[in-house]
C-alpha cells in the first residue's frame, strides 16, 4: 500500500506556493530549481502553475487523487515541507483537509494510517 500522499497530491494543486527567493539561489544554499519558479513580489518566488485560477504546481506529476509524485521532492521549497498529511502524526492539518475536500477527496482519518501501517507490516 502506497503512502496516502502518493495517492493524493491535492495540496500541490490547490495553493499558491510562495517562498523566499534565496531558496532558489545556489550561492545561498538554495536548491529549488529556478527554472520551475517565477517572480511573485520583490522578496518571493512562486512555483510555476500555482498562481493560476486552478493551481497546479509544475513539479507535480500524475493525477490528483489517483497517483502523484513531486518531481523535485528532495529540492522542494520549505513551505511544501510544512504541509503535513492529517493524522500521520496524530493530529489533523487544516491545509491537507482543505485541499483534499477541494478535489472531492475525503479528509484523511486515523483509520487511513492504521490501514497503511498494517499493510506495510504484513508486506515486510
Ligand atoms: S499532505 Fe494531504 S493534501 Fe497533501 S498530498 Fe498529502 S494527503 Fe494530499
Ligand atoms: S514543489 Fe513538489 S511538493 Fe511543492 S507544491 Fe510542487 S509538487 Fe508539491
Amino acid at each position: 500500500m502506497t503512502h496516502p500522499c502518493l495517492r493524493c497530491g491535492a495540496c500541490c494543486a490547490n495553493f499558491r506556493v510562495a517562498f523566499h527567493w534565496s531558496e532558489a539561489e545556489p550561492s545561498m544554499g538554495g536548491q529549488v530549481p529556478s527554472k520551475l519558479t517565477e517572480k511573485f513580489d520583490p522578496h518571493r518566488l512562486v512555483m510555476r502553475g500555482t498562481q493560476a485560477y486552478q493551481p497546479r504546481c509544475i513539479a507535480l506529476e500524475g493525477s490528483v487523487g489517483v497517483t502523484t509524485r513531486c518531481s523535485i521532492h528532495p529540492q522542494r521549497p520549505s513551505i511544501c515541507r510544512e504541509v503535513l498529511p492529517s493524522w500521520e502524526s496524530g493530529e489533523p492539518y487544516p491545509q491537507c483537509d482543505k485541499a483534499r475536500i477541494a478535489h472531492g477527496l475525503s479528509p484523511l482519518a486515523p483509520e487511513d494510517w492504521i490501514r497503511f501501517k498494517d499493510a506495510n507490516a504484513s508486506a515486510a
